[in-house]
């Protein structure tokens, strides 16, 4: 027996039970197709929803901050590592999100890490989705606060839990994912607003997948639903849509002071690289000179699942260019994943416990970087595979 048995055991019941998350090696830049194991395929599979992560304005404005600003931070923000493109990039967030203030963090989830126990600690409650990302339910954990989940994307159920847990807590938050990214869905966000107005609280939205996607020119869930001024906390990431790397919280300006004070992340990590923030700045700079790029993920988004749906796939509850094609076992989804794989299409089979058990399905990421002619490769495996499999 060695003391490291009980890892080999768990690898192996992964296995067994088709859970075990083969990695593969990308040897190309991000794009509609990659080299993956030497093999050309078609890319379903990134978040790369505008096809920034290899612009040619966004690599070059990476490279000339590397040759002016060099690559290494060199220290936390709060110490030495501020520098002036970290504050033009706040600035021009804010301004691009039509918000007081923004702060960057290194990655979506660190800012969600620095945000949510920096709001609130020991004494108070959090009321979240029972859905949300792993990077909020870890950022609740963190903070020491009762957590309460809600019903996903039920503003009665919110309601009927602050009804009853409210007067226990000193202050609370409410806190839901943007668009849920396994399955498409879009948070009510009026609604939960609503409810969150009526009982005085603060309410956080983690846009990760709405941020460059959702709202005019992707300026998110908040312009999405017109509530300019009435979220109070807007998180966002600059490694999806924005093709970079980086998370932003956006909102009140006295919030935003307060995480430069106290946002764990901000005092005890590393700043943003400068050819990060540079780079980040150059996808603003695209968001804001035309819509072209979020209006070609839409259109994508639309044809693709439309065709699964004709084709007599279920895709789900998905309202975003995200298209879950839903498998049931997560046997079944490793089969079809591993079968479009051999026909040149990437797409990655998704299980427990990142969806329910019995929830298994391929998701497809759809992209701007996508041409129709890409769209119908992957529309014919699809279909073939279905029906070898028994799914059609
Ligand atoms: C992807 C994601 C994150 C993490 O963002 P990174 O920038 O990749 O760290 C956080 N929250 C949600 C909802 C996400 O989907």
């Amino acid at each position: 027996m060695s003391k490291i048995d009980w890892v080999l055991q768990e690898l192996d019941g992964l296995k067994q039970a088709g859970l075990y998350n083969a990695i593969r090696t990308i040897e190309s830049p991000q794009g509609a197709w990659l080299t993956v194991d030497g093999k050309k395929v078609l890319n379903f599979c990134s978040n790369n929803y505008l096809g920034l992560a290899n612009h040619p304005r966004i690599v070059e404005a990476a490279k000339k901050a590397t040759e002016t600003l060099g690559v290494g931070p060199g220290a936390v923000r709060s110490i030495a590592g501020t520098m002036s493109v970290h504050i033009n990039l706040e600035e021009r967030l804010a301004r691009f999100k039509g918000v007081e203030a923004a702060i960057t963090f290194q990655s979506g989830f660190t800012a969600n890490l620095a945000t949510i126990p920096a709001l609130v600690g020991k004494e108070d409650v959090i009321f979240s989705d029972r859905l949300n990302h792993a990077s909020i339910i870890d950022g609740c954990r963190l903070s020491g606060a009762k957590i309460i989940a809600y019903e996903h994307n039920d503003p009665a159920s919110l309601e009927a839990q602050m009804k009853e847990n409210l007067p226990h807590f000193r202050r609370a938050l409410v806190v839901t994912d943007g668009v849920f990214s396994m399955d498409g869905d879009i948070a009510p966000l009026p609604d939960l607003y609503e409810v969150a107005k009526k009982y005085d609280v603060l309410l956080m939205v983690d846009d990760a997948h709405g941020e460059g996607v959702l709202g005019k020119g992707g300026r998110g869930i908040v312009d999405h639903f017109g509530l300019h001024g009435k979220v109070d906390v807007e998180v966002g990431t600059l490694s999806k849509a924005f093709g970079v790397m980086g998370g932003v919280v956006a909102g009140e300006a006295h919030i935003v002071e307060w995480l430069r004070q106290r946002g764990r992340p901000f005092l005890f990590s590393s700043a943003l690289t400068a050819p990060d923030a540079a780079a980040c700045l150059a996808a603003v700079d695209l968001l804001e000179e035309s819509t072209e790029l979020v209006d070609k993920l839409w259109e994508n988004g639309r044809y693709f699942k439309a065709e699964m749906q004709n084709m007599g796939f279920d895709t789900g509850v998905s309202e975003t260019p995200i298209t879950p094609v839903m498998l049931g076992e997560a046997k079944l989804a490793q089969e079809f994943s591993r079968r479009l794989f051999e026909q040149g299409v990437f797409a990655m089979p998704i299980g427990y416990p990142t969806v329910p058990q019995g929830k298994a399905r391929i998701r497809v990421m759809i992209s701007a970087a996508h041409s129709k002619a890409d769209l119908d490769k992957g529309l014919e495996a699809f279909g073939k595979t279905g029906i070898k499999l028994g799914v059609l």
